[in-house]
């Protein structure tokens, strides 16, 4: 735990108590703060009475006496509406912060120059977060990996000289942290998202300038325009050698910056043109154009703590991957088994379906309002589609005269065909993929509960016919 210090003798209001709800709380106590606490769900404030931290409903607090309000992430700060939470603190005039900020207060008091690395991004987040920790420990690093993946930030251990954070900063993270200051900023894409929660793409784009702005180094994509201009403008501010935005590409060559030469990722800097910072040829973990940005970037971020390229190819090599995307769960002679679980909207399974061929698409659950329209020129991939869940009727329509399919019901009905199909198929690798391009709340909790499922059968499956049946 990082105990929150800054707040000493002070009293601190807090809502939303999830898990990093619970977490700043119980690290502001630890630092000698008194907390109020208080979420509008009865579980959350059972939680936070069971871990002994003070629940309050903050309508009758003395907010005269409150020097912080900190909000959980999930809770609306701007739009649809402030929260009323928020709403009270406004009107009190006292200062709304998140978990992060408080982490970098903490740094910024104890320990200045400890590493941090903070990761945002519309998409590629969490591999690119998983990937930089994973390069790093095979560095030999003391690293602390958290925030919008895995551990909340004020759970891992506190900053220091000799350790490194690498945090996933999701935007509601970063408008409630207006003092971060990360060693390293990565920005990966920017592409219209959570537009009810921040009003505007232009206010959306704003709130993630924030951390490129605060970063001693900034890795920025140039691959799209909205990114491409928080580069520029960094380079405005910053124009001394070194403290420009550092680009990154893997749709064009760069004469300076990170780009890719196939599956290679160089990096040309004045000091070294043209080096080989690392190779994800045959990297099963990182199939697909996507996944080599979001490569290049942790191999940028490795290179600026001058890790050795051997070192970094090592790390490549042996990279777990996050399950649920693109997750490689199982083979049986030439089929290969495909979880993406957490491709929920038709972009993200775009980018399944690009990475691989003689496809059987298990597809379907609860609908986007585009449908799989904007795959159609992929179509020809797909050998035959699976459709499961409540959209499998209009995903039928979407794909009638291009690509034959089966309405399966459940996962379990749609892999068994598919399974049936794929290993008819005479090549010399045929996938049977789960890329939904749906959410999973008609049949399961969520895509985590539905990947997990997937997995399961598969091996089951595996299993069976090992063993002859
Ligand atoms: P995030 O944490 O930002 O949601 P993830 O790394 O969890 O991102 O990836 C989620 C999905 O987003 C993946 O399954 C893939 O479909 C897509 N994706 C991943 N990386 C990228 C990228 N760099 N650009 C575009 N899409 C990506």
């Amino acid at each position: 735990m990082t105990p929150v210090t800054t707040f000493r003798g002070k009293s601190v209001a807090l809502f939303g108590l999830g898990g990093s709800g619970l977490a700043t709380a119980k690290a502001l106590i630890a630092g000698g703060a008194q907390v109020l606490a208080w979420d509008d769900g009865e579980a959350g404030r059972d939680s936070a009475r069971d871990a002994g931290i003070p629940v309050m409903d903050l309508h009758l607090a003395d907010w005269t006496k409150i020097a912080a309000l900190v909000l959980s992430p999930g809770v609306p700060l701007t739009h649809p509406a402030p929260h009323w939470a928020a709403g009270l603190a406004l009107l009190a005039g006292v200062q709304i912060i998140g978990d992060i900020e408080l982490f970098c207060r903490e740094r910024a008091n104890s320990a200045p120059r400890a590493p941090f690395i903070a990761i945002t991004g519309t998409n590629g987040k969490s591999t690119t977060t998983a990937l930089i920790a994973h390069l790093f420990r095979t560095a030999g690093f003391d690293v602390q990996m958290g925030g919008n993946i895995g551990v909340p930030i004020l759970a891992l251990e506190p900053p220091s000289a000799n350790r490194i954070h690498v945090i996933e900063c999701s935007s509601f993270h970063i408008d409630l942290a207006p003092s971060i200051d990360p060693t390293v900023g990565i920005l990966t894409n920017l592409t219209p998202d959570h537009i009810d929660r921040h009003g505007s793409m232009a206010q959306y784009a704003a709130v993630k300038e924030k951390l490129i702005r605060g970063a001693e180094v900034a890795l920025i994509s140039v691959d799209d325009d909205y990114s491409w201009a928080i580069g520029q403008r960094r380079n405005e501010r910053m124009p001394l050698p070194g403290r420009g935005a550092i680009p990154i590409s893997v749709l064009r060559q760069l004469d300076w910056g990170v780009s890719l030469d196939g599956t290679r990722i160089i990096s040309k800097r004045p000091s070294a043109i043209g080096t080989l910072l690392g190779d994800i040829h045959n990297v099963p973990t990182l199939r697909g154009l996507h996944n080599a940005q979001n490569a290049a970037f942790a191999v940028a971020a490795a290179d600026v703590w001058k890790i050795d390229a051997s070192v970094i190819q090592a790390g490549l090599a042996t990279f777990p991957g996050l399950p649920h995307r693109m997750e490689d769960v199982g083979r049986l002679a030439h089929v290969l088994f495909i979880n993406d679980s957490k491709a929920t909207n038709a972009d993200a399974a775009e980018k399944a379906l690009l990475s691989f061929d003689n496809i059987f698409w298990i597809a379907g659950g609860k609908a986007k309002d585009v449908g799989i329209e904007p795959l159609a020129h992929l179509f020809p991939k797909v050998r035959k589609a699976y459709l499961i869940g409540e959209a499998a009727q209009q995903f039928a329509a979407t794909l009638a005269a291009h690509v034959p399919y089966e309405i399966c019901g459940t996962l379990e009905h749609a892999l068994a065909s598919a399974e049936r199909d794929a290993a008819d198929l005479n090549v010399v690798q045929s996938v049977v993929l789960l890329s939904p391009a749906c959410a999973s709340y008609d049949q399961f909790r969520n895509f985590e509960v539905r990947g997990d499922t997937f997995r399961t059968l598969v091996q089951a499956l595996i299993q069976r016919r090992v063993s002859g049946g």
